[in-house]
């Protein structure tokens, strides 16, 4: 166990390559040291870098806390007593309440051999539609955005433009704390005349970066950038000959942006920002023809996600800025894997392969590759509305792979209630004890970071691969050989008959190049990897990593998308899209004064249930924080460093305050992470109502309102 591997970080979106050298055996605590860690100097996300968390994943390693064997109501048992009960559980709910009882939850943290075996066992043999992941609370309303506008879920950009870009705007993103190796690469190609714009309610560590600051009313991005397409519009700011070649919906998307946004001066009022600071941003952006504008989680968790990122991407096809070098809308991914999710058909409404149902022939070619008469009829229920059902009684069986949906999704309280409704939940994590593990029927040990084998699509759509050295904890195994043991023991045979993850990945490429023709009107599908179909087990365990499309035309990979003016419309034309005003779904009352925002903190991943084993990781912010504007501290009797409650109806929040002139007066922040295993102190995610997005299923995990109180 001497030999250093490359593989990839298991954390964020930015997909950064890690040399991991593991030590002489397995560690057995937390505290062992197994083995070192190290940026890889030869992969094109970090070129050697890693933040902080990338940096201590060794320290995180140890079997301490580990869920080491199969559970069958709390009682360890061997893997073909948990397989079998497994099996059993979803073909009685099968026979007895049809497919659609049983659903699946997933994760961005699995590798997409694992989602792909999922989603076909699922979608394809069980025949539920409703097969759901975390990235519903990520990515879902950029996904939904690119949709509407290119045709396809597809980003058009690579890392490459935020050092190419001239202007930098930076929406709802914190990219300093929450893509930290991104953000050194936009502050080491700061050069003379490169200008960056944030554009976020609170002044965050992205805002040391920042020539501009736009602090706006929460929620009101739309009517920012339905302003900025006004005044490119009425200062000879468009692309009138690109828009003419590429583009529709032009007249129709600016009558509506007129309505909303008729003026500078309307813009800044709904926006609370100066006139000046508004005009500024415009200007700079007219006047820019290399601007990257990268959105994340501050646009797409709203009840208006997917029109905020259409309300970007409609200025970027207006100045014809789309896939170009160091132009283009660029959403930055949460999770290391939301886009391998994404590509397999992990989202509740969609298929595989970036086919969705309604693409005529989708369901039959599907179901014929992959052989089988049970593949789901339609669309199934997205993750808020997939817990609403369970709630009701609808879903016999659940199967959660790792993620923790009684910490992460809004309302937690309900989402408890469902989990301990629901007759049988089954857990697969490598983690023994977390909030969701607390309410499992069957735990099922899966293989964790450095013991598994597979890929990984990062923001800029780059394959990377995941290998492991480690031989796995405990009894643990790799996600996808739990679910094809089970596939075996529900009779679906040699659909699931795999020898390792290459047999999956080969299986997955070929799926994407099915009945997709690049020579086609449409050009085909975006998603194109029939070129690693045919890898030899040498070959896929060497991939270097490589961009989304790999085909003839592409067999070293793409760099950006839609250079050439065509997208993956039925027309091949992009589609600005009419944006109405749409402010969140909560406002502050007389119970409720105070606008809570939710977010990451700089060292912690998700629910902690991996990083909080990292003592140094817990240097930063080692306890649930409140961050206030002072005004509000003390028109609510408190000072700095004082224990407070926010309260919404009868959940609670317990954090200590810090004073924050970067927060806006009547605004909150509370991060996401602190669990109950960590705090008795409550839940952020409580204090988030379940509003979500009418077209992407996402939750508006930016905007609860709660009072605040001292402890
Ligand atoms: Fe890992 Fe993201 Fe940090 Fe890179 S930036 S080391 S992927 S957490």
């Amino acid at each position: 166990m001497t030999d250093t591997c490359r593989t990839t970080c298991p954390y964020c979106g930015v997909g950064c390559g890690v040399l991991f050298k593991p030590g002489a055996s397995r560690p057995a605590e937390a505290t062992d040291t197994p083995g070192t860690v190290a940026g890889d100097p030869d992969h094109p996300a970090n070129h050697g870098r890693l933040c902080v968390k990338g940096a201590s994943l060794h320290e995180t390693l140890g079997d301490d806390g580990r869920l080491l064997q199969p559970r069958l109501a709390g009682r360890a048992v061997d893997w073909s007593e948990a397989l079998a009960a497994t099996a059993e559980a979803i073909r009685q709910a099968r026979a007895s309440h049809g497919p659609g009882s049983v659903a699946f939850y997933l994760s961005g943290q699995l590798l997409t051999e694992d989602y792909y075996v999922a989603n076909k066992l699922a979608k394809g043999f069980i025949g539920t539609p409703h097969v759901d992941t975390n990235s519903r609370l990520c990515m879902s309303s950029a996904v939904a955005a690119h949709k509407r506008a290119f045709g396809a879920d597809a980003v058009p950009a690579c890392y490459e433009d935020l050092e190419l870009a001239d202007l930098l705007v930076l929406v709802g993103s914190n990219a300093a704390w929450n893509h930290p190796v991104l953000y050194q690469r936009m502050q080491a190609a700061a050069r003379t005349g490169r200008r960056v714009v944030v554009i976020d309610p609170r002044r965050t560590a992205t805002c040391d970066l920042a020539d501009l600051h736009l602090p706006l009313r929460p929620g009101s991005d739309t009517v920012l950038f339905n302003g900025l397409l006004v005044w490119l519009a009425d200062h000879g700011g468009l692309d009138r000959d690109y828009l003419e070649r590429h583009c529709s919906g032009l007249e129709a998307t600016l009558a509506s942006a007129r309505e909303a946004a008729p003026d500078s001066a309307s813009v800044a009022h709904q926006c609370d920002l100066p006139v000046a600071d508004v005009e500024t941003f415009y200007r700079w952006f007219q006047h820019t023809p290399r601007t990257v504008t990268g959105f994340s989680q501050g646009a797409n968790q709203s009840v208006a996600g997917t029109d905020k990122g259409n309300a970007i991407i409609n200025c970027h096809l207006a100045t014809g800025r789309v896939g170009r070098p160091g132009a283009s809308p660029f959403s930055l991914t949460g999770q290391p894997n939301a886009m391998g999710g994404r590509e397999v058909g992990g989202l509740a409404n969609t298929l595989a392969a970036h086919l969705d149902y309604q693409t005529p022939g989708a369901r039959e070619l599907v179901a014929d590759f992959w052989g089988t008469d049970a593949l789901a009829d339609g669309p199934g229920l997205k993750a808020v509305d997939l817990f609403e059902a369970i709630h009701r009684g609808d879903i016999q069986v659940l199967w959660v792979m790792a993620t923790n949906p009684a910490v992460s999704l809004p309302d937690s309280e309900r989402v408890r209630e469902a989990l301990a409704r629901c007759p049988t939940v089954i857990v697969s994590d490598c983690v023994a004890n977390t909030d969701t593990a607390a309410f499992a029927d069957i735990l099922l040990p899966a293989a964790g970071w450095g013991e598994k084998d597979g890929t990984v699509t990062n923001s800029e759509r780059r394959i990377s691969r995941q290998r492991g050295l480690l031989p796995p904890a405990g009894d643990a195994r790799p996600d996808w050989w739990i679910m094809a043991e089970v596939a075996q023991r529900l009779g679906y045979g040699e659909a699931f008959r795999y020898r390792g993850p290459a047999d999956i990945f080969r299986e997955h490429a070929a799926l994407s190049g099915a009945g997709n023709d690049p020579s086609a009107a449409t050009g085909g599908r975006c998603f194109d990897i029939r070129g690693l179909s045919e890898l030899s087990d040498r070959d896929y365990d060497r991939l270097a990593p490589v961009q989304w499309p790999v085909n003839d035309a592409f067999p070293r990979g793409r760099q950006r998308l839609f250079d050439d003016g065509r997208f993956c419309t039925d027309d091949g034309r992009a589609r600005l899209v009419p944006i109405q005003t749409v402010w969140p779904g909560s406002r502050p009352d007389r119970h409720h004064p105070l606008v809570v925002n939710s977010g990451r903190i700089r060292d912690q991943w998700h629910t902690m249930t991996r990083t909080a084993r990292a003592p140094r990781l817990l240097q930063h912010r080692s306890e649930p924080f409140i961050e206030a504007h002072p005004r509000d501290l003390a028109r609510h009797q408190l000072v700095d460093g004082d224990l407070a409650v926010l309260t919404r109806q009868r959940q609670r929040f317990v954090g200590r305050v810090r004073a924050s002139r970067g927060q806006r007066p009547g605004e909150v922040f509370v991060p996401i992470h602190w669990n109950r295993q960590f705090t008795p102190a409550g839940l952020a995610s409580a204090l988030m109502p379940a509003v979500t997005d009418p077209l992407s299923g996402q939750p508006e995990s930016k905007h609860g309102v709660a009072a605040l109180t001292p402890f």
